[in-house]
């Protein structure tokens, strides 16, 4: 492993402050940094500073990105939802997923690219294809970053937003995702606005209680809910026994909620398992606790069998009969078409191809 920092999981402040070349050369820090981020290029020697100064870049620096794998695509009404398997310098593999999403108004398309926060995960939500190889390891700041530098440069994927919600429990791995939220959103490199940023917990409280210390009043915050109830949540989601529905509800409750803010709600549904008499009611209770009025948004996605299934995919009209129980209740309700089943890169469903292909 290279001893040198990966320049892509540092602020530009960072880099000018370990960079120490004294006075006078933040401008030529400012260029490699944004090349860096926006050309994947590291390279000190092409700047007008002497070379002992380049010299003492090179020894302390390095730009790393992952190996590109493998690519696989699906088509879908949207766009292409695709999944890229990359490899990291220690051999261990990880997926990112775009997803298209439609630019409102101009009609032309743009995507979101999930992220990967770990190696694996030890939350071992009963749904997911991940939570089945349990944690390897977290990823650094610069692993994250990473990604998105990558599948931009050498794939060409236009991003316009980005989800934590791919292989890992960000929550989970706290230090490194919020240096990499920093590094987003450094206006000398990526330049990212924090709405165009949502972390998607399982719920661990206290997670959530350091996300709000970081200050970021617009960052976007999703829980993945999937359950009416804690003997349901609890059975599809061991950390519930942690931190139960009350406890999360309070928790995200306190959560910065600006005047357009809406809480994301992710509801998996799996048929026969979290959709009985009740569950849309349940919803509602928990929603009632966890934001301020129509501050909600569930996102109902259809479950995705993977390799060891514990229920089946529902079917359009148990999806229709759910989102109209939940409408009726005043839940505002959006529903993730069922992009990417092919490719596993559904929720819940990386991991997979990485044990099979290391
Ligand atoms: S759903 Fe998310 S938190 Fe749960 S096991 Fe999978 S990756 Fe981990």
């Amino acid at each position: 492993m290279d001893a040198r920092t990966n320049i892509l999981g540092i602020t530009r402040k960072n880099f000018e402050a370990l960079a120490d070349l004294g006075p006078g050369r933040s401008r030529a820090l400012g260029f490699l940094y944004k090349a860096a981020f926006r050309e994947g290029r590291f390279e000190p020697e092409g700047l007008a500073i002497s070379r002992e100064a380049a010299g003492s870049l090179c020894s302390r620096f390095h730009l790393a990105l992952p190996q590109l794998v493998e690519v696989v695509e699906e088509e879908g009404e949207l766009g292409t939802t695709a999944k890229a398997l990359l490899r990291l310098e220690d051999g261990a593999c990880i997926e990112c997923v775009r997803i298209p999403v439609p630019h409102r108004g101009s009609g032309s398309a743009t995507a979101t690219l999930c992220l990967s926060s770990q190696v694996g995960c030890r939350m071992a939500c009963a749904f997911c294809e991940t939570g089945r190889s349990g944690l390897t390891r977290n990823l650094s700041a610069a692993e994250i970053v990473a990604q998105l530098v990558i599948v931009r440069l050498k794939l060409g994927w236009d991003i316009s937003n980005l989800v934590f919600m791919g292989m890992g429990e960000p929550l989970d791995n706290f230090e490194a995702v919020a240096i990499s939220l920093a590094v987003f959103l450094d206006s000398s490199g990526l330049g990212f606005a924090q709405e165009d940023l949502t972390l998607c917990t399982v719920g661990l409280d206290s997670g959530i209680r350091r996300l709000r210390g970081l200050g970021y009043k617009r960052l976007n915050l999703s829980v993945s809910l999937n359950a009416p109830d804690d003997l349901v949540r609890t059975a599809l989601m061991p950390v519930n026994t942690a931190v139960d529905l009350a406890s999360l509800a309070e928790s995200l409750a306190r959560y910065p909620q600006r005047k357009n803010f809406a809480l994301g709600v992710n509801y998996c549904l799996i048929p026969g398992l979290n959709d009985g008499p009740g569950a849309a009611e349940g919803i509602a209770a928990f929603l009632a606790k966890a934001a301020l009025p129509g501050r909600a948004l569930v996102n109902l996605i259809p479950y995705n069998p993977g390799s060891e299934p514990v229920g089946r995919a529902p079917r359009a009209e148990e999806l229709d009969a759910f989102e109209a129980r939940l409408k009726d209740l005043g839940i505002q309700v959006k529903r993730r078409a069922p992009r990417g089943l092919s490719l596993m890169a559904a929720c819940g469903q990386l991991g997979g191809k990485v044990r099979a292909n290391p």
